[in-house]
């Protein structure tokens, strides 16, 4: 299998972490859409939402899924990516989809733990917990819709690819 596989989830799932682990255990590239807008724009999320909101950001951000998407690459994509139709569209019918789910809390105390979290933008100017729980729920079912395989990301990274292998190779069977 050389399609591009698509890594989508909330902020803190792991699809930076597991994209690398999982590009490594293939053999395939990967790249990450918001390292591609961030090298594309010499700017950060927080300045592009800063300078031209968040309808500008999406607007970018669908640029960098088509411009980062080739054969054989593991892409993670921005948390956000699934909410335009266009995107999921886009990656259904270019690659395969995979949904890595965590519980609200379990990203939460990544996040926490995580040095970058200040770098990323609130979209809500609520508290992490509570914005994370909002924003999954609304969310949820459009990483279900748009997603070929379901992982759980709450594993440790390298049993999360393994889960991700077994899922891919069991749809290929
Ligand atoms: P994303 O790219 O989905 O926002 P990251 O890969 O940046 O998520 O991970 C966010 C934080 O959670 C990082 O500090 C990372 O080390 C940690 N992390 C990611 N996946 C796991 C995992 N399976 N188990 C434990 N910690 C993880
Ligand atoms: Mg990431």
């Amino acid at each position: 299998m050389s399609l591009p596989l698509y890594l989508i989830g909330a902020r803190g799932c792991g699809k930076t972490t597991v994209g690398h682990a999982l590009a490594q255990a293939l053999g395939y590239n990967f790249s990450d859409t918001d390292h591609h807008l961030l090298q594309a724009t010499g700017a950060s999320v927080s300045d592009i939402v800063a300078a031209e909101g968040w309808d500008g950001f999406r607007r970018r951000e669908t640029a960098a899924l088509k411009a980062v998407t080739a054969p054989s690459t593991v892409i993670a994509t921005g948390g956000g990516m699934v909410l335009a139709d266009e995107n999921r569209q886009f990656m259904q019918q270019h690659g395969r989809v995979i949904y890595l789910y965590a519980l609200p809390e379990v990203l939460v105390a990544r996040l926490d733990a995580s040095p970058e979290v200040a770098q990323r933008p609130t979209l809500t100017g609520q508290p992490v917990a509570e914005e994370m729980a909002e924003v999954l729920a609304q969310r949820e079912a459009l990483y279900q819709l748009a997603a070929h395989h379901q992982v759980d990301a709450m594993q440790s990274p390298d049993e999360v690819v393994k889960a991700i292998l077994t899922s891919l190779s069991l749809a290929r069977a």
